[in-house]
């Protein structure tokens, strides 16, 4: 990798690399910290909550609309001074300082500390049928595709919160919904398996996984599935098939750079957001897979933004050994 001696380069304090509730966090209280923080948008401004509709555990709002609450708190991180910049990181060179980060248009941005916070995505079952027909009636997200479906029968696959909500959303608009787990008790939490079992349009499917998505050469028109507890395979007549199995961290760029877990999450410091290399802090869904809530990751925002802080001003911080452990130390 080459230092930053690009035709565009740009140098701050405080580089955040992701457009969630946890970096747009960590960019209020770095602007408010007269630190001057960019902000790197990513594929996906706003993060995850611009794919889901309700989110009713946001405090403060009743209830609010993900979409909208992600554009007030990107109107907040604006508004705060923080420099909200459309472009997609690439590469990183955390091992000189100042720390290196070079966009897929090649501006290297160069900065004192990083705040690491790009989220997590959909992770898909690997079937060639599913990655055939994705677009074409497989998807991940019910509610972007959810309206192609009135009148009409699908699946989620899945046993946690977001299978349970696709599923939910899903009978605003399809006949019927089945939804596909291969165990026989859900990972969603109370409230949502208390709306599931009180909606009339939801069956579920136990112990089943999907073998395979059928169809003809443009649409789903059917899965098999297979017993999880027997092996026994049957078939199901549907339209769309909506996968809801979890979220993969989005760490490559920062592989070998930083301590992961063997799943790929950011290891931090017990109590901390500070990764393997000094300056460097994680937050939200890259580091947490216990909570992986919008709330959590703010949070873990703010938490990064202050350490950061402390960092520049050359305070001790927290440092993680190699094994994870704290290997340090106070602030
Ligand atoms: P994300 O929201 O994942 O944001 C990651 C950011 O990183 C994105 O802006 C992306 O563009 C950016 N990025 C990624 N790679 C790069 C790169 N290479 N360069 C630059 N930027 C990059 N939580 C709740 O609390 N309540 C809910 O009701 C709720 N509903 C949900 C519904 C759905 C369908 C889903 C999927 C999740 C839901 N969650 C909910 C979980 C919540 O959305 C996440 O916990 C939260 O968004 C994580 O925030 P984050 O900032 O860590 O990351
Ligand atoms: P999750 O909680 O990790 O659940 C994933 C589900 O998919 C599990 O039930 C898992 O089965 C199943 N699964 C995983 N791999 C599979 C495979 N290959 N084939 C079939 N099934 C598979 O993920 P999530 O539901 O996306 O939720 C992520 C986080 O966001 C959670 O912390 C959740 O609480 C949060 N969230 C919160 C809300 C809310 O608060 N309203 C809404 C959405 C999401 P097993 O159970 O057998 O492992």
């Amino acid at each position: 990798m080459q230092d930053g001696q690009a035709a565009d380069s740009r140098h701050s304090k405080v580089l955040i690399i992701g457009s969630g509730p946890a970096g747009y966090t960590a960019g209020i209280y770095a602007a408010r910290g007269a630190l001057s923080p960019i902000l790197i948008e990513g594929p996906q401004p706003g993060g995850q909550l611009t794919i889901t509709t309700e989110v009713e555990n946001w405090p403060g709002d009743e209830s609010v609309l993900g979409p909208e609450l992600m554009a007030r708190m990107g109107e907040q991180v604006r508004k705060a001074g923080v420099e909200v910049v459309s472009d997609l990181i690439v590469d990183v060179d955390l091992t000189r300082t100042p720390f290196l980060a070079i966009s897929d248009g090649g501006t290297h941005y160069t900065a004192d500390t990083i705040v690491v916070a790009t989220g997590a995505s959909a992770r898909w079952l690997g079937l060639e049928s599913e990655a055939a027909y994705r677009g074409r009636g497989v998807s991940a997200c019910a509610t972007c595709d959810g309206f192609f479906y009135r009148g009409r029968v699908c699946a989620v696959v899945g046993g946690g919160n977001t299978a349970v909500e696709e599923a939910l959303y899903l009978t605003n608009f399809a006949e019927k919904v089945y939804l596909i787990h291969r165990r026989d008790t859900l990972r969603a939490d109370r409230t949502n398996q208390r709306r599931l079992r009180a909606n009339p349009k939801i069956e579920m499917i136990w112990n089943a996984e999907v073998a395979e998505v059928l169809g003809d050469t443009s649409s789903v028109n059917g899965i098999v599935l297979r017993n999880t507890r027997d092996g026994t395979t049957s078939q199901l007549s549907l339209h769309g098939l909506f996968i809801a199995i979890g979220h993969d961290p989005a760490t490559a760029l920062f592989k070998g750079q930083l301590h992961m877990d063997e799943e790929g999450y950011i290891l931090v410091a017990p109590g901390s957001t500070a990764t393997s290399v000094p300056g460097v802090f994680a937050a939200g869904d890259v580091q947490d897979k216990l909570f992986r809530q919008a709330v959590t990751s703010a949070g873990m925002g703010c938490m990064a933004a202050l350490e950061a802080e402390r960092y520049l001003a050359g305070h001790n911080t927290h440092m993680i050994a190699t094994d994870g452990t704290d290997a340090n130390l106070q602030i």
